[in-house]
């Protein structure tokens, strides 16, 4: 348990006093019943998509709360992860007085949303191995460190950090530890949704873009416990999961099978590119991966890119992150891309 933390007086003082906008569809949802709705000016007939989207997203988040095992109340929906991770911001952060502690090499819009909401982002690096540095964490961290991001599995080293490391983080910190899981289920670690009932300053964030296959439609979920989603939810813009993200989201998570044959490919694909990669010449190290892409460093990363690009095959250059210089990211493809990428990068 945390004993330094009180969420009150971590949430900025104008979202503690904030009424928030109390849409039309929020006032009566029993959409059931035989009513005639002409509160919100919308044009009445029926296309199937003239009404506003339920604002709490109701059926969706009784879906997942039974496949995540854990309460609808302590799931909050919002256009991608960016647009959950923001809310995060502006709930906590005081622009100009607060700072976050993120841990690069990582997930580069940490940075840009704390740059956009005027917060100081105090980066504390990772070790050579790519561990977290506990210690420099908390010795960084003052009273005005309001939440600290980490990406695990981590992007774009693709480990995970160890459970006792987040643990202590956990028990140590008084601000919000979010815990971005956009490619848990590539892990062999399990969630740390598991976990919300022991850490009242967790913050734990999903998407539907990475091994759901749904990037298209902007989906990112943040489970936390029921007091943090409330603050959440009072700043969330009222209709910010559209109605056909809705529905397409539910369709996916009723029809999961070809999901999970998909996943199964992608792992496979991913141990036979861990095996590969380091036959090509100009690959110098391969780092171990718990999500789907690989990291490797090359002799020079520009060099290798340009000649890739060449070919037809657009990778990710990560030499100006911290610690990863010449490194290349690849991302597992469909195993003819896969193919066509070990091909390539073997006559290079
Ligand atoms: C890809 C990715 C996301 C996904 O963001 P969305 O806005 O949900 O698409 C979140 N976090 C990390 C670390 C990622 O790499």
């Amino acid at each position: 348990m945390q004993s330094g933390f009180d969420l009150n007086s971590l949430t900025r003082e104008n979202v503690r006093n904030l009424k928030p906008y109390s849409s039309a569809r929020d006032e009566y949802t029993d959409s059931g019943a035989d009513m005639v709705f002409l509160d919100a000016n919308e044009n009445p007939f029926d296309n199937g998509l003239n009404r506003y989207p339920d604002p709490q997203q109701r059926i969706l988040k009784q879906k997942l709360a039974e496949i995540k095992g854990v309460a609808a109340s302590s799931i909050l929906l919002g256009n991608g992860s960016d647009e959950v991770l923001d809310l995060i911001f502006r709930a906590f952060c005081e622009p100009h007085q607060d700072n976050v502690i993120t841990v690069p090499p990582t997930y580069g819009m940490y940075k840009v949303l704390s740059g956009i909401n005027a917060v100081e982002n105090c980066e504390i690096f990772l070790t050579e191995g790519f561990t977290l540095d506990i210690d420099a964490i908390l010795d960084a961290s003052n009273e005005h460190s309001k939440a600290i991001f980490i990406s695990s599995p981590n992007n774009p080293t693709g480990n995970r950090f160890k459970e006792a490391s987040i643990k202590h983080l956990l028990e140590n910190f008084n601000g919000l530890v979010v815990i971005d899981e956009a490619y848990i289920d590539f892990s062999s670690q399990g969630s740390w949704i598991n976990r919300l009932r022991d850490y009242s300053n967790l913050i734990v964030t999903q998407t539907f873009s990475k091994a759901l296959g749904m990037a298209g439609i902007r989906l990112g979920v943040a489970y936390a416990s029921k007091e943090i989603v409330e603050v959440l939810n009072k700043i969330k813009p009222p209709y910010n999961v559209n109605a056909l993200t809705q529905q397409r989201a539910m369709e996916q998570l009723k029809n999961r099978d070809q999901n999970a044959s998909q996943l199964i490919q992608i792992l496979e694909e991913r141990k036979k590119l861990m095996s590969d990669l380091p036959q090509v010449p100009c690959i110098q190290q391969v780092f171990d991966s718990d999500a789907n892409f690989i990291l490797a460093r090359v002799d020079n990363a520009q060099k290798r890119y340009d000649a890739l690009i060449e070919k037809g095959i657009v990778v990710r250059n990560r030499s100006s992150q911290p610690l990863c210089e010449n490194t290349l990211r690849f991302t597992v493809g469909t195993p003819g891309e896969n193919a066509r990428l070990m091909q390539v990068l073997k006559d290079l």
